[in-house]
């Protein structure tokens, strides 16, 4: 029987990438979608991962509601029995400068970006706990742990998916559950692409091998801290952003 991963936010970007890379090794995959709108590209992802021979299938949820993950879970469970692994990759921006950031731009952010973490992970640890292993994987980002101006919601969200991360690692260690988060830089996905182009360059420029990112080379990561080499790390941020933030 082969291990199941479940990864959230999965129907494009990095989320397809880390579903991709752990199907090519050998989990099967709950490739998690937002809704209707979203089926169509899921189903497009869980058709590549079929292709590595694995099993795979999409699920939907708005993972920023407490009791749609809780029935996820169930269905993943339904399905598999099992989950070995949960991505937490799901994530939004609503950017804006401080002096005009509504209420509701941050309380949005906060929700899908942080608050999902704790909707996924309160659902999945007692099943890991059960199995006595699990590995979970939150995706932040470098503006967690460095700031960005315009992103104080984002930056707010992904350095406390840093503490949880830490947290949770503390709490679950003896369960035999890792916790890690990685860190992306600048990534082309349609979450980069909305970005004017000035802003794109300057960021670029920051970037000591002087490119943006590609969705695979954040998944290459989660396929390592998934996979049994990665067994004796927990606790920790991992960067992939290109020498970004040195
Ligand atoms: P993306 O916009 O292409 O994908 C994000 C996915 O999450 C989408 O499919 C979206 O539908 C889903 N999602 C968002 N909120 C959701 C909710 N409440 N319920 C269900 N699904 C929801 O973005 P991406 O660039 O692939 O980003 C993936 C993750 O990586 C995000 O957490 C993002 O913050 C993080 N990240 C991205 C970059 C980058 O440069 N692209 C950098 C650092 C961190």
């Amino acid at each position: 029987m082969n291990k199941v991963a479940l990864v959230t936010g999965a129907k494009q970007g990095i989320g397809r990438a880390i579903a991709l890379a752990l199907a090519q090794e050998g989990f099967d995959v709950a490739v998690h979608c937002r809704g209707e709108a979203s089926v169509e590209a899921a189903k497009a992802v869980v058709r590549d991962c079929r292709a590595y021979g694995v099993d795979a299938d999409c699920f939907t949820a708005d993972v920023s509601q407490f009791g749609e993950c809780a029935e996820l879970v169930r269905q993943v469970m339904a399905r598999w029995g099992r989950i070995d692994v949960l991505v937490n990759n799901a994530g939004i921006t609503k950017d804006g400068l401080i002096a005009r950031m509504s209420e509701e731009q941050y309380d949005q952010v906060i929700a899908s970006n942080q608050k999902s973490v704790f909707n996924m992970t309160r659902q999945v640890v007692p099943v890991m706990m059960k199995q006595r292993s699990g590995r979970i994987i939150n995706i932040s980002s470098v503006v967690g742990l460095y700031g960005n101006a315009g992103q104080l919601n984002y930056a707010a969200s992904k350095a406390a998916i840093i503490g949880m991360t830490k947290s949770a690692a503390k709490e679950l260690g003896g369960r035999n559950i890792t916790v890690n988060a990685v860190a992306p830089g600048f990534i082309e996905t349609d979450m980069t692409g909305k970005l004017p182009e000035k802003v794109l360059q300057a960021m670029v420029g920051r970037i000591a091998l002087g490119r943006p990112g590609k969705p695979e080379e954040v998944a290459n990561l989660v396929a390592f801290l998934a996979g049994d080499r990665a067994g004796y790390i927990t606790g920790q941020v991992f960067c992939v952003d290109g020498g970004m933030a040195i």
